[in-house]
């Protein structure tokens, strides 16, 4: 198979939209009529930049309203499709796509449209041209793939073709049976998208909220499934109509269109037992067993308080690397690094972002494995300086220009080789935190499906429905990314709204990045009870959260005992779980406690409230 991508998928001008296209390394383009419109050179200046980019253009799109029109409207559509045909010629490809009719006056009739098709496919071949046909999910008459496959079938014309998109197949719900008894042949092209599942007309939903395989609802797999066993080896291709993409990075958006379409079709290629012509196979997504280490760069001003805070927290000074000014924090499974260096990649994030997170180091079984299958999916390596006896830990850019380190059982030994073993200055009680429990990274709006694919491709690792929770400032968009036994569980948050919590600290930070860590205990009133009394500023919680939690059957003394150490409380059936906060550094980074009783969310209920008072506590939202 190769892949394609359409032209509106993609912001930018057409020239724009050519070069990221290109750069993401596909080989075909289909150009959407409105592009070549709005563009200021010739069909033929179009075609010269594009096969100058390595791109052939498959189809040009859409031709609307075409089949079973009544006279004289009939024949008008044919003098218009004689004049796309010139403009075809002009920019050398050699497909009009043509979607079902919508218009009021066209007629139904299976033979009708089959007519019409069959004396166009004459006209076509004249000129060497073919035309294909595509069944909208609103189309007036054909609205289903097995209509328009008929019409094509009854046309019988080698210039007629059908056209089948996965949004209008899926978005009906249509059996996907009969795709398996098309000859492959005759399927001229495959357009894929995703969505979200949206209880909206078809229009709409298809024409905003199309997203990138992978990435929203829709069972693409079975689509795939059954295009497979046509054993269709023609052009595949991405159409995706999007607000969000429109909004978003030309060439971001031109290099998540590949990685969906090779995880995709790796995937593919595995479930039909290992072989797929043209899909070269992918090494494995790897298993993540946890977070190994945590990374920030921290600042002079910054570096005193938090370090107290951590102190706080129950962590130790351990390590010190052996020749820079990086500090290794523990407790538990927990490793925090704190770099203090004034020059290189945490000096140049901070600088940039300010205290945060720049790095976060996942453990993987083979992170060479991992890596390869990174660069295969245009994931982007990062090589820092490394000094003498040092390991070389692989990275990949992650969110927000932040780091995303491999570590696996070779590497694991940094701590011995690039640190030496600190006997902490500091009279630290360990407060029982055990490991990271799961880490929150926020972002803009329009980068949450980028990082959904990334991780969801990269790692063996599954995502969540997306859930909405109420900020006081709008709605935040949180969608979670875990392995199957909870060793790695990312929460992303995205709003769009400027006002809110997640939006204020990407403005805090300048940029996406992580803005809490949750750590797992086993008994957090003991853990809670241990903060306090370092002194660790608790996030206090309204006393009348606590007057409704009698309704989730807990005993009068165990309310009494989390309202004392402001400890939310939420309950699945048997499962529980308690969680407590710090309040919110001045970039708004804070950490939380969890302690899970066989509980797999993260507290959703409580979400609100939490945000609540941490706006209370904030600073003033920006003016803008
Ligand atoms: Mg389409
Ligand atoms: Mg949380």
């Amino acid at each position: 198979m190769r892949t394609a991508i359409a032209t509106v998928s993609l912001s930018g001008t057409l020239e724009e939209k050519f070069e990221a296209i290109a750069a993401a390394c596909f080989t075909g383009v289909e150009i959407f009529e409105n592009d070549l419109l709005s563009y200021s050179g010739s069909p033929a200046d179009a075609k010269r930049i594009a096969g100058d980019l390595g791109l052939e253009i498959v189809t040009f799109q859409p031709f609307r309203d075409f089949e079973g029109l009544p006279e004289p409207a009939r024949s008008r559509a044919f003098a218009r499709a004689e004049r796309k045909f010139d403009l075809m010629q002009e920019l050398g490809t050699d497909l009009l796509l043509i979607c079902s009719n919508v218009a009021p006056d066209a007629l139904g009739g299976i033979d009708r449209a089959a007519e019409d098709f069959r004396l166009l496919g004459e006209k076509a071949a004249a000129r060497g041209l073919r035309v294909g046909f595509e069944a909208l999910a609103w189309g007036r008459h054909i609205n289903d793939y097995r209509d328009a496959w008929e019409v094509v079938r009854r046309a019988d014309h080698p210039s007629v073709g059908l056209v089948l998109d996965t949004f209008h197949a899926l978005a009906r719900k249509t059996d996907l049976k009969a795709i398996r008894a098309i000859p492959r042949d005759r399927i001229f092209l495959v357009q894929v998208a995703d969505a979200p599942l949206l209880d909206m007309d078809y229009l709409n939903w298809s024409r905003h909220f199309r997203c990138l395989p992978g990435q929203g609802d829709l069972p693409l797999d079975d689509f795939m499934d059954a295009l497979g066993a046509t054993r269709f080896d023609g052009i595949l291709s991405l159409e995706i109509f999007s607000d969000r993409f429109r909004a978003g990075s030309t060439r971001a958006v031109a290099v998540d269109g590949r990685r969906s379409l090779l995880f995709m079709l790796d995937e593919l290629r595995k479930r039909g037992g290992g072989e797929l012509p043209g899909v070269a196979p992918l090494p494995e997504r790897s298993r993540c067993h946890g977070v190994e280490f945590i990374e920030f760069a921290v600042d002079d001003a910054f570096q005193p308080g938090f370090e107290t805070l951590l102190r706080g927290l129950g962590f130790r000074r351990s390590g010190q690397h052996r020749s820079k000014a990086v500090t290794r924090w523990s407790q538990g499974g927990i490793n925090l690094v704190l770099n203090a260096e004034k020059e290189g990649f945490a000096h140049s994030y901070n600088v940039a972002h300010g205290s945060s997170v720049c790095a976060l180091a996942l453990r993987v079984d083979d992170a060479e494995a991992a890596m390869a299958r990174a660069r295969a999916l245009l994931d982007q390596s990062y090589r820092g300086r490394i000094g003498p006896g040092e390991l070389a830990i692989p990275a990949l850019r992650g969110l927000g220009s932040s780091l995303l380190y491999l570590v696996d059982q070779k590497t694991a030994s940094l701590w011995e080789t690039d640190f030496r073993a600190v006997e902490d200055d500091g009279d630290t009680l360990p407060a029982g935190l055990t490991d990271i429990d799961h880490v929150q990274q926020s972002m803009p709006y329009e980068e949450m499906l980028t990082w959904l694919l990334f991780y969801v491709a990269l790692l063996d690792v599954a995502k969540s429905p997306v859930q909405e929770v109420v900020d006081p400032g709008g709605v935040v968009h949180s969608q979670v990314v875990q392995t199957a036994d909870g060793a790695l569980r990312l929460v992303l948050n995205a709003s769009q709204s400027r006002r809110t919590l997640s939006a204020r600290f990407l403005d805090g930070i300048v940029g996406s990045g992580v803005q809490h860590l949750a750590f797992a205990t086993d008994d957090i009133v003991a853990t809670v009870e241990r903060l306090k009394a370092a002194g660790v500023d608790l996030l206090p919680i309204p006393e009348n959260y606590y007057d409704d939690l009698e309704a989730k059957g807990l005993a009068p003394e165990e309310i009494d005992r989390l309202r004392r150490l402001d400890i939310l409380y939420d309950r699945d059936g048997s499962a529980e779980y308690r969680q407590a906060y710090t309040r919110s550094l001045a970039e708004g980074f804070f950490f939380e406690i969890v302690e899970r009783r066989g509980y797999v969310g993260f507290g959703a209920v409580n979400a609100p409230i939490r945000l609540a008072a941490q706006t209370r506590f904030a600073r003033p939202a920006s003016p803008l």
